[in-house]
């Protein structure tokens, strides 16, 4: 007996695979069930977290719907996998958020911009808001520094904080010690593996979207956006040196680094999340969990909204539109923070824990 309907559905499914083991090379949750005779909860959530959604099991299983199998592997797991979420969210008051994250993330995105508009007037002559500012400290007129990175400080610091309780949880139900030393031989796979989407190519074929031709387009928006986003946190982290080791304040010259590692995570993070989402609404019906398809557009909305707003500031900084521009970005970078445990962008902390525990199973196992 398992603790939810959707986790009975993939003991099923798991059950006939592992007699039937036609797709063991597509990816690694094939080779993960077979190290197993029975599944409990947490190996079913293991191996929900470590399908990345490629649909080839779908297309090619002979079981599929109509069967009357009715197998669908990528649409189970990915059910369980939102429901893990959920289950593991810290505190557990706030997994509700999940369900309704969507919703969730336009009425904080909206607050937040709001509250930095008045906040903008109230903490400054409201003229200031609409003034043009130029050269180093220009953004502080509108909110001191001490004051942006405090606020920023604490609600990044609360996201990792949660991320990091519920990613604890994970390991520890999936049947690894809290605390135990990982190899970094396992570590180091696992960058690989996720770094290059791996197992996000039905095989070697490439992702299966729409119909039954594969393609690598999901990959390709994907690595974009991760990509993307890293070099925008690559450049906040860089800013923040500058200012604090250096005492040289923002805005910057169009060649410093902080500017040009922006200017190409933004491009990342406009292209990718535009092509995710125009494949989201492409998919095949019969691989969605439609439950979840607010709370996957509300993410990729929201990496968008950052990138655009920061790419608008970039250009008009020095224009009256400067103000406006700054509260809208910071507004969405906040919401963007806040809900960050309670959505999409957990998938990639908990696939990455999966991957870790897949490397050491293989190696355990002597398989690399
Ligand atoms: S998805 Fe279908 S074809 Fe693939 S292993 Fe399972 S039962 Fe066999
Ligand atoms: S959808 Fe792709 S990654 Fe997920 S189990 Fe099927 S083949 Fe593996």
């Amino acid at each position: 007996m398992h603790g939810t309907r959707i986790l009975e559905e993939a003991d099923r499914l798991m059950t006939v695979c592992n007699s039937c083991r036609y797709c063991e090379g597509l990816c690694a949750v094939f080779p993960a069930m077979e190290m197993r005779r029975s599944f409990s909860d947490g190996d079913l959530n293991y191996l929900a977290n470590l399908c990345h959604a490629c649909g080839a099991c779908y297309t090619d299983c002979q079981f599929s719907p109509p069967h009357e199998f009715n197998v669908n592997v990528p649409k189970t797991l990915a059910v369980a996998r939102a429901e893990s979420w959920a289950a593991y969210a810290w505190p557990r008051a706030f997994s509700s958020l999940f369900a309704r994250n969507g919703l969730a993330i336009s009425l904080i995105a909206a607050s937040s911009v709001a509250a930095f508009i008045f906040g903008f007037a109230a903490l400054t002559d409201h003229k200031v808001l609409v003034g043009i500012h130029t050269g180093p400290g220009a953004f502080y007129a509108l909110m001191p520094h001490n004051a942006m990175a405090a606020l920023f400080g604490v609600a990044f610091l609360y996201a990792m904080t949660a991320l990091a309780m519920g990613v604890r949880a994970f390991w520890r139900d999936i049947g690894e010690p809290v605390g135990m030393r990982v190899e970094p031989a396992s570590l180091w796979q696992a960058i690989k593996d996720a770094g290059q989407l791996r197992y996000l190519d039905g095989g070697g074929v490439g992702c299966f979207n729409e119909d039954e031709r594969p393609t690598d387009h999901r990959k390709v928006y994907h690595h974009l956006t991760f990509y993307g986003f890293l070099l925008c946190f690559a450049a906040t982290s860089v800013a923040t040196l500058y200012h604090y080791f250096l005492g040289r304040e923002a805005p910057y010259t169009w060649w410093d680094l902080p500017v040009v590692l922006g200017t190409l995570g933004g491009f990342g993070l406009l292209v990718g999340p535009a092509g995710l989402l125009a494949e989201k609404f492409r998919r095949d019906p019969a691989l969605v969990d439609e439950k979840r398809t607010g709370m996957d557009v509300a993410f990729i909305v929201m990496l968008f909204l950052t990138s655009l707003t920061g790419i608008a500031l970039l250009l008009l900084r020095d224009t009256a539109a400067m103000g406006p521009l700054l509260a809208l970005h910071l507004g969405v970078v906040f919401a963007l923070f806040i809900t960050l445990p309670y959505g999409k962008f957990v998938h990639g902390f908990y696939r990455y824990v999966a991957l870790v525990r897949y490397a050491r199973e293989r190696r355990m196992m002597g398989l690399s």
